[in-house]
């Protein structure tokens, strides 16, 4: 079946990052719409809570990257899914009720593409004494490093330091490929590093784009340098629609070998499967 290139593919040169939006249009019959099975443990709207200690919660779903192979591709974009100050509110209450939560994962959509509300969310959530972890997941030092000079992202920057002088913050980068550390996105990396929070990064193996040893090492390294410490690598989930990224996870784990060879613990990601049915991330 011919190729779809999505209509967010601007300005991109590096033919491996425009792949990772490519629309293959085959569907596996035994993949799912949501693996994790994240709506089944959807509590309260927009709070996940699927494992005793801690909460995911989608800020909304909006994100400015739209990857093809997202685990969420079902809700991304979806206006429904953007947080209203009520359910906010219910959200606390659910923190305050369940004071087993104490790791709280800011999530969606990315929670730093709708800055303003992500903020109203985290200037409730630090104030919960339950909750002593925070984390954010983002992929917009790649996708949209300029967004970091403008003001309402500045704001939840010096919140989310703030925040960070009193709770640990983890700050989860979502990258792919090496082509994606430009010198503007390396500038945005050496700025989250001046802040009081820990830098991680996350990626998912992607058939045919970053699966091989050169690449991903390529890529370790440097965000090693950066200052950003290598967290999970993913086998892609069994999402419907995502087939043509799913790679031999074989071949995948030959590679994750030949990383941990190659790089300095701190530098290799643990290679993790998603298990489908929301069993959790279990090391390949
Ligand atoms: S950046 Fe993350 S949330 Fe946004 S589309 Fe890509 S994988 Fe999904």
């Amino acid at each position: 079946m011919k190729e779809k290139v999505s209509p967010f593919l601007k300005n991109i040169d590096s033919e491996s990052i425009r792949r990772q939006y490519y629309i293959n249009g085959t569907e596996n019959p035994s993949a799912y719409s949501d693996p994790l099975m994240e709506d089944s443990h959807e509590v309260v709207k927009g709070l996940i809570h699927k494992y005793p200690n801690r909460a995911l919660i989608k800020v909304s779903y909006q994100c400015a990257s739209h990857c093809r192979f997202c685990t969420r591709i079902r809700q991304i974009g979806d206006p429904s899914g953007t947080l209203q100050e009520n359910d906010i509110d219910n959200i606390v209450i659910y923190l305050m009720q369940h004071p087993e939560i104490e790791d709280v994962i800011l999530s969606g959509g990315d929670p730093m593409y709708t800055p303003a509300l992500t903020k109203i969310l985290l200037q409730k959530i630090k104030t919960i004494e339950s909750v002593k972890i925070l984390r954010i997941g983002t992929r917009m030092p790649f996708q949209s490093p300029g967004s970091f000079s403008t003001p309402l992202l500045a704001n939840l920057l010096q919140l989310i330091d703030e925040i960070g002088q009193t709770k640990p913050f983890y700050i989860l980068v979502h990258i792919e490929h090496p082509d994606e550390l430009t010198t503007e996105t390396q500038k945005v990396l050496a700025h989250l590093r001046t802040l009081k929070v820990t830098l991680l990064s996350q990626t998912v193996f992607l058939k045919d784009i970053n699966d091989s040893f050169d690449t991903l090492f390529t890529m370790f390294k440097s965000l090693y340098h950066l200052g950003v410490q290598p967290y999970y690598l993913y086998h892609c989930d069994n999402v419907i629609g995502l087939e043509h990224f799913r790679g031999d996870i074989a071949k995948e784990k030959a590679i994750a070998v030949q990383l941990r060879e190659h790089l300095s613990g701190i530098a290799c990601p643990l290679f993790v499967e998603d298990v489908e049915n929301g069993y959790g991330k279990l090391p390949v």
